[in-house]
């Protein structure tokens, strides 16, 4: 079952995706996690992943579709996955659709979103850069729920 967490950041994509991926019994994939995994590496990508991360940005396209098959192509990816930040655009799952099954859609408001974020005390949950990735998901990855409601 190939499963897709869609929602804002902090409607609890990762919590439930987690809970998800243990009861359908295949890996819970997060790009954010991947990202910022790969910020800290001391090399030329981390550094360029470090700067988008910490300005609230996406990283682009060609970067993430290679993580993002990369990490499909696994062995443990074989019956399926819970996917928690892929595509995050329109353009994203232009370039690589990893055809899911089932999409998942948490909503809530952006007032909850910044309250439940500011809680979380992530390195990039300041009050500006949780604006600025919230303005983000409405412009370019709300899209996505027209796309996959079709
Ligand atoms: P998240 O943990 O899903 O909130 O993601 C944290 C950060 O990782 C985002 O603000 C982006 O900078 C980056 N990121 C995660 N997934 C993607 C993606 N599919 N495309 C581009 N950037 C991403």
């Amino acid at each position: 079952m190939k499963v897709l967490m869609l929602g804002p950041q902090g409607s609890g994509k990762s919590t439930q995706g987690k809970l998800l991926a243990e009861f359908l019994d295949v890996p819970y994939i997060s790009t954010g996690e991947t990202f910022r995994k790969m910020a800290g590496q001391d090399d030329e990508v981390g550094e360029r992943v470090k700067g988008l991360l910490d300005q609230g940005q996406l990283v682009d396209d060609d970067l993430t579709a290679e993580v993002v098959k990369k990490r499909l192509n696994q062995k443990d990816c074989s019956a399926g996955f819970v996917m928690d930040g892929y595509p995050r655009t329109l353009q994203q799952v232009e370039v690589f659709d990893p055809g899911f099954e089932i999409v998942i859609y948490l909503d809530i408001s952006d007032e909850e979103a910044t309250n439940r974020l500011f809680k979380r005390k992530r390195e990039d949950d300041t009050l500006e850069l949780i604006q600025e990735r919230l303005t983000i998901y409405h412009r370019e990855t709300e899209p996505l729920l027209k796309y996959y409601d079709e």
